[in-house]
């Protein structure tokens, strides 16, 4: 039997090709933006210099201190610098710390904005941010920082790092993983989500073989990210991310590659809860069971494998349990504390996982 469900599509216009950078004026010219704020990491900020000498006209300078976990402060410090140009509009250029910074800045002036995402992280995409202060991450979900208009552009792309490209993969699927058993799952979701994953773990192990020159395993994986990101606008999230925003807020964990450790073993302690997602999963990885798939592409994307090697200190297992048993999110399986802190041990050295 077919639903009862809800689809809710998001109003948001994605512009998806090689050279498609091009079109930035355009799209600024669309939303009525005359002076963009162009937002980057320090790592970033040759790419938004070479932005903004392209579109000089339509851009009033460059604020490029973007910050993994978005922390407040820095957006703060962005806002003072965003009032002082007289910005009307934001281009974030970057991976998810840039958009959620454009994101932070939109809710707090509602400004426009337009994302040019340069990983897979899929924040574009979303109508979330997470934002961190006092060491805590906390996210909240409005219209009002989901990106006016996203460019993907292929080429933008070639640059990451084989190691953050695999990551950042993982850390898309993860959202597709999540939507397939989300309590508010709809069939449309599913589609895209079984497609993404499809495109992720079938183009990851080709970039992580060739980076640089792969035009089409770069643009396969970027459109499963495109598709990843838009499972995680649409649809609540479950243990996966409850874990991967504690981790990251409290013991300053990075991001993709927490999430990268962490999906097969959520998939592990989820599955006997969520069959017929394990089934999809499955068929989307073309294996027969989800929870060894996941792993075995972790495997063959040689990404790490262990919390305590992304700077998790053993003694934080427990505090990270207590907090994620608090303001838990829908899952399929409760949370329950003895079998988070052994899942999270697990994890920790980097054993495989264990189905319950
Ligand atoms: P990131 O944006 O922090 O980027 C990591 C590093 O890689 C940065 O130094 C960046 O400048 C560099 N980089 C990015 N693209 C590159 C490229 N093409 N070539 C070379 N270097 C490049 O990493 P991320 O994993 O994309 O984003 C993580 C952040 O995004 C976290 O804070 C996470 O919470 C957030 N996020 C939010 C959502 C959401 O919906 N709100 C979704 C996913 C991720």
């Amino acid at each position: 039997m077919i639903g009862p469900f809800t689809y809710v599509a998001r109003p948001m216009r994605t512009l998806f090709g090689a050279g498609h950078l091009a079109e930035l004026g355009t799209e600024l010219g669309r939303l009525g933006i005359r002076r963009a704020l162009i937002l980057s990491t320090p790592h970033q900020a040759g790419l938004a210099q070479s932005v903004q000498q392209q579109f000089g006209e339509l851009t009033c300078g460059i604020y490029a201190k973007a910050t993994m976990h978005t922390p407040v402060e820095v957006t703060a410090e962005a806002l003072e610098q965003l009032r002082a140009l007289d910005a009307d509009g934001l281009v974030a250029l970057g991976g998810g710390s840039t958009i959620g910074l454009g994101k932070a800045l939109a809710w707090r002036t509602d400004l426009p904005q337009v994302a040019i995402p340069t990983t897979y992280a899929g924040s574009e995409t979303t109508p979330i941010l997470g934002e961190t202060e006092h060491g805590r991450k906390t996210t909240l979900r409005s219209d009002k920082v989901l990106p006016e208009t996203v460019i993907y552009d292929v080429n933008l792309t070639l640059s990451m790092p084989a190691g953050l490209s695999a990551t950042s993969g993982i850390n898309a699927l993860a959202h597709a993983v999540e939507a397939l058993y989300a309590n508010d799952g709809n069939p449309v979701v599913s589609l895209m989500a079984e497609e993404g994953i499809a495109a992720l773990s079938r183009s990851l192990p080709r970039i992580v073989a060739d980076p640089t020159s792969d035009w089409n395993a770069r643009s396969d994986a970027q459109y499963g990210a495109w598709l990843c990101g838009t499972c995680l606008g649409a649809v609540a999230m479950g243990l996966h991310h409850k874990i991967c925003h504690v981790l990251g807020g409290t013991f300053g964990l990075p991001h993709a590659e927490t999430h990268t450790v962490m999906l097969p073993h959520v998939a592990a302690y989820n599955a006997s809860f969520a069959p017929g997602a394990m089934s999809r999963i499955a068929r989307a990885l073309r294996v027969q069971d989800a929870v060894s798939g996941l792993f075995a592409l972790n495997a063959s994307l040689s990404v790490p494998v262990a919390l305590r090697d992304l700077g998790m200190p053993d003694s934080g297992i427990r505090q990270a349990v207590d907090l994620i048993m608090r303001d838990q999110y829908a899952n399929p399986r409760p949370p329950e504390h003895a079998a988070l802190v052994e899942m999270l041990r697990r994890a920790w050295v980097g054993k495989p996982p264990v189905p319950d």
